[in-house]
């Protein structure tokens, strides 16, 4: 979809209710002006002086309001086939925060997955804009962030047999500008560094793992920040096998990976002035003669050795090694950030549109909380009580890789990250449960993969860089 000034006759016009209720009949105004404060806007056709226009109700003076209109609206142009609009904006645009997230949202409810079938393409070709006046950065920073997102999103839900460790390297190579410096570390390396939690998760798979460290740095850079993404390509549970419906969708175990790519890429195209640093310990988690065992001590890579109760409490044991690796770093970091779909049990506690955030740094959790507002998305920080710590003790190990009760699953894993990580700037971001639709598409949400927070972690990333 484009947004230009070419239009035709044949476009449909479209007005806020405000502007034209004097004009429209009583039965659409009565409907229209009920919905008025509603969270989503409504659409009605309507015939002016002759001619079939399309009104809406108004919308919520929001950021993410005006967001959720875009893609509202998009939807409704594409579902009654109409291939070119001419939308006529209020003042509610008159803040360029709410011009870019418009943009935001019609680009982003345009994302479909449709690489595995032949189907017809959207019908909605241009979107003419009048009333407000777009700036040319402004049309150039909301395609930065879509086209982020649908990569990302891509990245998800290609099927696991085409989106193997390897895969990820290259979609994210083809992807990236040389602004983005990427280091790849194979099997050998990884075990020169003594990542052995890490390599006994990947053991199980013919797919060999990819240690992924991609690096950007803006010459004006102040503050270091480093985000590490759980990037299981497929996770059957390994030999503790998930039952079948649960292993379903086990392709957005990737999903903290593909966030933290779609972060890069979007940081280093807005140019924002700041070092940041994308860490994964890529792997899959198959099942194999060699696969790691209930029962097996591993050793991560900063001396700590873990007894494995369950191995398919995988995801933490590849965080384990890349959060030691990321501290490992030369420079002193201002923030480290991990995000995973972690545990059922951040989604049991909070659904599906709401993240867990667990830190110790109150200012760090706010400006997450903050910045994810603007963005509509959720997230809740859970508590990291010290007096759970003893649920992951072992009798032959430094620590289990499970709680030893089937509780607060969320929090004794975020517990566990917490013994490879030294800095007190460290949050915890646990997407289980919020990763994934399979439900139809509505808003800027598609079927399939949403990988959240990867909008809120770039606005976030910007202002750090701005402050
Ligand atoms: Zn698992």
């Amino acid at each position: 979809m484009k947004f230009d000034n070419r239009t035709t006759e044949s476009a449909v016009k479209v007005y806020a209710i405000n502007k034209v209720a004097e004009k429209v009949s009583e039965k659409v105004k009565k409907r229209l002006l009920k919905e008025q404060c509603q969270e989503e806007p409504k659409f009605e056709c309507a015939s002016i002086n002759g001619e079939l226009v399309i009104v809406t109700s108004l919308i919520k003076d929001t950021e993410h309001g005006v967001r959720v209109f875009g893609a509202d609206l998009v939807r409704y142009l594409d579902a009654n086939q109409h291939e070119e609009a001419v939308v006529e904006l209020d003042h509610t645009f008159e803040k360029k925060a709410h011009r870019i997230a418009f943009l935001e949202g019609a680009l982003l409810s345009t994302y479909r997955f449709d690489r595995y079938k032949d189907v017809s393409k959207s019908s909605l070709k241009n979107l003419l804009i009048v009333g407000v006046d777009f700036l040319e950065e402004e049309i150039a920073q909301a395609k930065i962030i879509s086209d982020s997102v649908a990569f990302s999103r891509d990245l998800v839900n290609t099927p696991p047999n085409d989106m193997k460790p390897s895969n990820v390297v290259d979609a994210f190579k083809s992807m990236a500008d040389e602004k983005v410096k990427i280091q790849v570390l194979n099997e050998e390396e990884c075990s020169v560094l003594g990542m052995g939690a890490y390599l006994a998760v990947a053991r199980g798979s013919k797919s060999n793992p990819k240690f992924l460290h991609a690096t950007y740095k803006s010459k004006k850079s102040t503050k270091r920040i480093a985000l590490v993404g759980k990037g299981v390509t497929f996770d059957t549970g390994g030999l503790s096998l998930k039952p079948p419906k649960s292993m379903l969708n086990m392709k957005s175990d990737m999903s903290g990976l593909a966030v933290v790519l779609g972060v890069i890429i979007a940081v280093s195209r807005l140019d924002l002035a700041v070092e940041l640093h994308v860490i994964s310990a890529i792997a899959e988690n198959a099942v194999d003669g060699d696969s790691y065992r209930p029962d097996d001590v591993v050793k991560a890579s900063n001396g700590k050795t873990i007894e494995v109760k369950n191995t398919d409490a995988e995801g933490r044991l590849t965080l384990a090694d890349a959060l030691v690796y990321t501290e490992k770093l030369d420079n002193e970091l201002d923030y480290v950030i991990d995000i995973a779909t972690l545990t059922g049990s951040a989604a049991v506690a909070l659904g599906s549109d709401f993240a867990a955030i667990f830190s110790r740094d109150r200012k760090l959790v706010d400006s997450i909380t903050e910045a994810a507002e603007c963005q509509g998305e959720g997230v809740w920080q859970l508590p990291l009580p010290k007096s759970y710590k003893k649920l992951l003790k072992s009798e032959v190990a430094d620590l289990s890789n499970i709680g030893s009760t089937p509780y607060g699953g969320a929090i004794t894993a975020a517990l566990f990250l917490e013994e490879f990580v030294t800095t007190s700037n460290w949050a915890h971001i646990d997407i289980a449960g919020c990763d994934f639709n399979n439900g139809s598409a509505e808003n800027c949400k598609p079927n399939g993969a949403l990988v959240p927070l990867l909008r809120t972690l770039t606005q976030w990333v910007k202002e750090i860089s701005d402050a």
